[in-house]
């Protein structure tokens, strides 16, 4: 284990998971990786990513289901989605045990309980750090600021059979406010769940009367939290967050891990540049929070939307029937997918985003 104290470590992670993983890929060492728990131990996600990201990360074995077959579903309407690139549902475990498998990084598994400048302060004592990336996810660490505005989320994976991602908006899921079910394909199981953003659905009891009107029973259950807007301050002192530690997660779907990837490893590539001596870390700091900015207006525009359908959740039914039909449909989906794509080279993303 790392030592928890003596010269401080240029950079330490907090959490193990999407966004912290990235951050960690890009550097050099020695680098501190710290979570609560062993790497992939705690899922909290139906973990449905474009197959894509997967690939470029060499995290290929994870992959439980792919398809590029999407089918949205509300109080009997049916559409049927073929998008231009396959998604997938991973292996939670198989992906952060894999993930955190580099030579460079010393994990230490312990709770890291408050950030003091330079200091975090940790089960295992105190650690020194220049730098700190705060990847903890949507509840985290420390957070200068008040919690993010959350929708909520609740997921059973359990044997049964689907072959396509399916989003389902049918009047129980959105009577109280905005919110959606899904069925995602796994091969021989399916993770079902439900998240609300608005209102005061039960989601266990929605859950269960469900799976039971589909004559299936609810498993064991896990969820959390669903940050989404960018969240202040961004970078503070010695502190850098990303990934849902900042909010970086999109409205109305609640799609995170590829934001999580995507900031995780744009940061992760500016702090490289900072320990190779081609970047100050103010450098870092500034087009971080550049690259953060330039689409935190996207990011808001969508949220305009949510906040919308939690005020008037019956528009979804007219939204989804026009949406789906005809190429406009193809137009907006493939304009969402074209976001947050795993760059080639992180130089020449952040000069096509930051100019
Ligand atoms: C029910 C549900 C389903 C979802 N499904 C999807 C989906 O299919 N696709 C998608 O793109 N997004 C999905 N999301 C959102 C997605 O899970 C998140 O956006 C994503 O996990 C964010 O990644 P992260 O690395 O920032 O944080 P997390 O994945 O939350 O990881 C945070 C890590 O920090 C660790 N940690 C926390 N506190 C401490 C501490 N004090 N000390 C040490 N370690 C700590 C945790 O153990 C964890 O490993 C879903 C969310 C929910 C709730």
């Amino acid at each position: 284990m790392a030592e928890s104290s003596g010269t401080p470590y240029p950079v330490a992670v907090i959490g193990a998971s999407f966004a912290g993983l990235a951050v960690a890929r890009q550097l050099p060492g020695p680098l501190l990786l710290f979570d609560r728990a062993a790497p992939g131990a705690f899922q909290s996600s139906a973990c449905a990513l474009p197959l894509a990201w997967v690939r470029h990360l060499g995290l290929d074995a994870s992959v439980r289901f792919s398809t590029s077959r999407f089918r949205c579903v509300m109080n009997g309407y049916e559409a049927p989605i073929e998008l231009n690139e396959p998604f997938c549902t991973i292996d939670y475990p198989t992906f952060c045990t894999a993930g955190a498998d580099l030579s460079h990084v010393s994990f230490v598994q312990s709770k890291v309980h408050r950030v003091e400048g330079h200091t975090l302060q940790t089960e295992q004592g105190p650690y020194e750090a220049e730098v700190i990336v705060n990847a903890s996810g949507w509840n985290a660490v420390d957070r200068p600021g008040p919690p993010p505005p959350k929708g909520v989320g609740i997921e059973t994976e359990i044997p049964a059979r689907v072959d396509a991602f399916e989003f389902h908006f049918d009047r129980p899921f959105i009577q109280n406010g905005y919110g959606y079910a899904w069925a995602f394909p796994c091969g021989d199981t399916v993770r079902f769940g439900v998240i609300k953003y608005y209102g005061r659905h039960n989601l266990k009891t929605l859950l269960t009367a469900w799976l039971e009107s589909k004559g299936l029973k609810v498993g064991a259950t896990h969820g959390g939290a669903v940050p989404y807007l960018p969240q202040e301050p961004l970078v503070q002192g010695a502190m850098f967050q990303t990934g849902d530690a900042a909010g970086l997660c999109f409205p109305v779907t609640g799609e995170g891990i590829r934001l999580a990837l995507y900031f995780g490893t744009m940061l992760g590539w500016l702090l490289r540049s900072w320990r190779e001596g081609k970047r100050s870390l103010e450098e870092v700091r500034t087009d971080y929070r550049a690259l953060v900015q330039h689409y935190e207006g996207k990011l808001r525009a969508v949220w305009k939307l949510q906040k919308a359908l939690n005020r008037y959740p019956f528009l979804m039914g007219p939204l989804l029937r026009w949406g789906t039909r005809g190429p406009h449909f193809r137009l907006i989906a493939n304009k969402y997918l074209h976001c947050f794509r795993p760059p080639a080279d992180c130089e020449t993303e952040l000069a096509r985003v930051i100019g």
